[in-house]
C-alpha cells in the first residue's frame, strides 16, 4: 500500500469518518487512528440524540442541515432507518418553572415545542414524581440515532471508494514538505498533501504538533451509568427527560435507562473514566426526585466533549500553516452534526467555500474559522 494520499485524516471518530467519506469523492484518503478501533472515544460513548434545539443558533443550524441526511442516507449507507422518534421532554422542579419559557421559545413551526400537563407528563414518563414536577414541555422530533450505524455508514463508504482506514496508527510527528505534509504514526511515514486534524479532545496536541497556535480546546467529562427502570414498568415507549435548571437527564435504552448527571469537569485528554463520586451523587438525586430506586449499575462510563470558548465547532484551514485543516470542537453535537460537517469540510477544502444550501441557513466559512479562537 502506498503511503501517499491527497488527503490524510487524523481521527477515525464520527467526524474524520464524515469527513473522510465525502473527500473521497475527489481524491485518495488516507486515515490514521490511534486505537486499534474507530469509535473508541467520544462517538462511542454518546447519549446518541438528535435535538434540533440543542447548543448555540451555529451548532442548531448545522444539526437540522443534517436531518436531511440521516432521514434518507444514500443507497447502500445502512440496511436499517438511522433516526428512531423518541421526543424529549423537558421538566421544571417547584421554583424553576420560569426555565422552560427559554425552552418553549425555542420551538418552530416545523420542530415545535409544546406546554404538556403535569398528568400528561407523568402518563409519558411514569417514573417522574407527582410532587416533584411543577411544569413540562415536550419536543415530540427529538430522536434516537443509531450512532454505531451512521459511524460504519461514513467508513463503509470511504473504503468502498478506495480509501484507507489504518487503526493502531498513532501520530506523533507532522513536519511541512513544500506545500504538502509528512506524518509519522507509531513507525510508519505518510505523504499528504493536505491534513485533516480530526483528533478529537486530541485536536489542540495534534495542532501543536504542527506548529499551530492553539486553538484552547477544552475537553469536558460527561458521565453515564445504565440502570433498570422500576419493577414492572415498560420505558421503551418513554420520552428522553431533562431536568431544566439542572443538567441531569434520563433515555430509555434498550429497555434499560441511560441516566446522566450532565456533568461537564474540565480534564486533559485520555480515555476518561467515570468518577465515582459523580455517580454517587447522581444516584441520590435520582432517587430523591423520581420514583427510581437504584440497587445495582449496570454499567458507567465517560466520555469527552470538547469546547472552544464559544463553543461552536471548528472547522478550516489554519491561518498560518499551509493545508493543514482543522475539524474539532463539536462538543456535545457531534453525532447530529456529522454529515453536514463533512460536506462543509470537503467543500472549504476543494472549493474554498461553503456549499449554497448550507450559506442560505446562515452558516459562514468566518463562524467556524479557527482564527476566532487562536
Ligand atoms: C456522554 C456524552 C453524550 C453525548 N451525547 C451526544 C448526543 O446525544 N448527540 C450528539 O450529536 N453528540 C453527543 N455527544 C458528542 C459526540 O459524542 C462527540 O461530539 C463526537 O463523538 C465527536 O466525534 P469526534 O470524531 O470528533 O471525536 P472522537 O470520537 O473522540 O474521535 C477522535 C479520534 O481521534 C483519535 N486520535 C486522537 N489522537 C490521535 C493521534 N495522535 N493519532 C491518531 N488518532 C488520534 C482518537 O483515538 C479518536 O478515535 C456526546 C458525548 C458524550 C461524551
Amino acid at each position: 500500500m502506498s503511503n501517499n494520499c491527497d488527503f490524510l485524516i487524523i481521527g477515525a471518530g464520527v467526524s474524520g469518518a464524515a469527513a473522510g467519506y465525502e473527500l473521497v469523492k475527489s481524491g485518495k484518503v488516507l486515515m490514521l487512528e490511534a486505537e486499534d478501533a474507530p469509535g473508541y472515544h467520544s462517538t462511542g460513548r454518546s447519549a446518541a440524540l438528535f435535538t434540533r434545539n440543542y447548543g448555540p443558533s451555529l451548532v442548531r443550524a448545522i444539526s437540522t442541515a443534517s436531518f436531511d441526511f440521516l432521514v434518507n442516507p444514500p443507497p447502500g449507507f445502512a440496511d436499517h432507518p438511522l433516526l428512531t422518534p423518541r421526543g424529549g421532554m423537558s421538566v421544571a422542579l417547584h421554583g424553576d418553572e420560569a426555565r422552560l419559557d427559554k425552552v418553549l421559545a425555542l420551538g418552530t413551526e416545523e420542530n415545535p415545542i409544546l406546554e404538556l400537563s403535569v398528568e400528561d407528563a407523568l402518563k409519558q414518563a411514569p417514573l417522574l414524581r407527582r410532587d416533584q414536577i411543577a411544569r413540562a414541555v415536550i419536543e415530540p422530533g427529538v430522536l434516537d440515532m443509531d450512532v454505531d450505524a451512521i459511524h460504519r455508514g461514513f467508513l463503509k463508504g470511504l473504503k468502498e471508494s478506495g480509501g484507507k482506514v489504518i487503526t493502531g496508527a498513532r501520530v506523533t510527528e507532522l513536519t511541512r514538505t513544500g506545500s504538502g505534509w509528512q506524518v509519522k504514526a507509531s513507525g510508519e511515514t505518510y505523504q499528504a498533501k493536505f491534513v485533516i486534524n480530526a483528533a478529537g479532545a486530541w485536536a489542540n496536541q495534534i495542532g501543536m504538533l504542527a506548529g499551530a497556535k492553539s486553538i484552547g480546546l477544552v475537553p469536558k467529562r460527561r458521565t453515564a451509568i445504565l440502570i433498570d427502570p422500576p419493577a414492572g414498568m415498560n420505558v421503551s415507549q418513554m420520552p428522553a427527560v431533562d431536568f431544566a435548571g439542572g443538567e441531569t437527564y434520563i433515555k430509555p435504552s434498550s429497555g434499560k435507562l441511560m441516566a446522566s448527571p450532565g456533568d461537564q469537569t474540565p480534564v486533559e485528554p485520555q480515555d476518561i473514566q467515570p468518577d465515582e463520586m459523580d455517580i454517587a451523587v447522581l444516584a441520590d438525586w435520582l432517587e430523591r426526585h423520581t420514583q427510581l430506586t437504584i440497587r445495582r449499575i449496570d454499567h458507567s462510563w465517560a466520555g469527552l466533549r470538547s469546547f472552544v470558548a464559544d463553543e461552536m465547532p471548528v472547522a478550516g484551514f489554519d491561518s498560518s500553516l499551509e493545508n493543514f485543516f482543522w475539524l474539532a470542537g463539536q462538543g456535545g453535537f457531534g453525532i447530529m452534526m456529522s454529515a453536514t460537517l463533512g460536506r462543509i469540510t470537503a467543500s472549504l477544502i476543494n472549493q474554498g467555500n461553503i456549499p449554497n444550501d448550507l450559506g442560505a441557513r446562515g452558516i459562514t466559512a468566518e463562524a467556524l474559522a479557527p482564527n476566532r479562537c487562536q
